[in-house]
């Protein structure tokens, strides 16, 4: 008997399979050249309404509408301050309210803190955990009563080699410190919910071409955050958008509490 001819091929897992309409809500979405843009387009073409969440909301509904024109994805641009829970609130009731139920949630906004140790204030050091953990928190608790409801999710956050090298690359204490939480929080919340069909993953990409790092990377520059990584380079904003596609997919059910590396296989040089 062929694989194809095995009685549950292509079948869907346990968790059942993903309805027909079904919405993504990607926080850090309307960065020109960022991670969020680059997966919302992504999952919009390959069939999720998208809402698209982040601070301007011009910016917001400009990446929505291109999203519709592009692929006739069903889209939503909001406002959000992730780290607010009542801005985040307000968002995710609007999301609800217009597009499908929200099966996957990408928590991918977040900033960067190149300050040395000894001269971080404690606003500073409250502004990084305030985004990058807090509002993974906020976001992720907001979304997920409705995923536990209908017994299926994916979550997936965005960590950084940061988090599991200890900086090295731009950002310092504060940012690895936060990134690290992520990971933490990514393990602890699989094991909570798991047995509701939800998954929860993070990705912890190396250094990546977008304007996190200070504004856009200069070729000089892009050649010193490569020394290190073995395939020599830099990577790219769809090649972290694909990981976190997959994961956040019906074929990734069988995937959580995982932290996975994409840096070029900077995790070992
Ligand atoms: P980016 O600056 O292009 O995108 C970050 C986005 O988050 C922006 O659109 C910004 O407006 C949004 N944001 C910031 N604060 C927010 C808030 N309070 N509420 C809502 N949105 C907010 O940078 P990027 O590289 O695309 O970053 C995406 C994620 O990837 C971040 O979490 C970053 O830490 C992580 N990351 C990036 C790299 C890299 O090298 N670029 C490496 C590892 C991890």
């Amino acid at each position: 008997m062929t694989y194809e001819d095995a009685p549950n091929a292509g079948a869907p897992g346990p968790a059942g399979r993903f309805p027909a309409e079904r919405t993504a809500v990607v926080t850090g979405a309307a960065s020109a050249r960022g991670i969020g843009r680059a997966l919302a387009d992504r999952l919009a073409g390959a069939g999720w309404a998208v809402a698209v969440l982040d601070l301007d909301a011009a910016a917001c509904a400009d990446v929505a509408a291109r999203l519709t024109e592009r692929h006739g994805a069903p889209a939503l641009g909001v406002a959000a301050d992730v780290s607010d829970p009542a801005s985040v609130d307000t968002a995710i009731l609007q999301v609800e309210a217009r597009l499908p139920a929200v099966v996957a949630l990408a928590n991918v906004a977040g900033i960067s803190s190149p300050t040395p140790f000894l001269e971080v204030t404690p606003t500073e050091w409250d502004r990084v955990f305030a985004v990058n953990m807090r509002g993974t928190y906020l976001v992720t608790q907001r979304v997920l009563r409705g995923m536990v409801d209908r017994r299926l999710g994916r979550i997936v956050s965005v960590s950084s080699i940061s988090a599991q090298r200890g900086g090295g690359t731009y950002s310092k204490v504060a940012y690895s410190a936060s990134k690290a939480a992520v990971i933490g929080f990514t393990r602890a919340l699989a094991r909570e919910v798991g047995e509701y069909g939800v998954t929860v993953n993070c990705v912890a990409p190396g250094p990546v071409d977008t304007d996190i790092m200070g504004g856009p990377l200069t070729e000089e520059r892009k050649e010193q955050l490569a020394a290190d990584v073995l395939v020599g380079r830099v990577g790219s904003v769809h090649e972290v958008a694909a990981l976190m596609a997959f994961l956040l997919g019906e074929d990734a059910g069988y995937v959580t509490a995982a932290t996975y590396d994409i840096n070029g296989g900077l995790q070992v040089s």
